[in-house]
């Protein structure tokens, strides 16, 4: 058995976060180290590596990531937001466990950097 995942360990509550929302297949927190005024983490609690190794079961659980992700945003009242997912240290992960990122609470320059 692979050792958890630092998310795997915050989603089963071995690890403290500021968690905003649960289910059966999803947790919610706040990122610790916001890029916005509302900076929430949404993770399956499957622990898919990178989201380019995500496989065609899995694609009713990624749908549902963004249906909670509009549940959270409703619960933070942000109508605009950003949703982002992160593949691959060049493009910004640094957490191999799949998350959606929730930002909002400011205006969103585009391109990211
Ligand atoms: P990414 O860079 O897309 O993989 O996003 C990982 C995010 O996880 C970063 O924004 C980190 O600030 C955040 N993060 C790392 N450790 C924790 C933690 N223990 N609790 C909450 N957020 C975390």
């Amino acid at each position: 058995m692979s050792e958890k995942t630092l998310f795997q360990k915050i989603a089963d509550k071995e690890l403290p976060s500021d968690m905003v929302y649960e289910d059966d297949r999803c947790v919610a927190f706040r990122d610790i180290n916001p890029a916005a005024p509302t900076h929430v983490l949404i993770v399956p609690r499957k622990p898919i590596t990178r989201p380019d190794l995500i496989e065609e079961e899995d694609e009713a659980l990624v749908g549902h990531l963004f249906t909670a992700a509009r549940r959270i945003a409703a619960q933070e009242g942000l109508t605009d937001y950003r949703l982002v997912m992160n593949n691959g240290a060049d493009a910004g992960q640094s957490v191999f466990h799949i998350h959606l990122h929730i930002l909002g609470g400011r205006p969103m320059a585009w391109p990211p950097g």
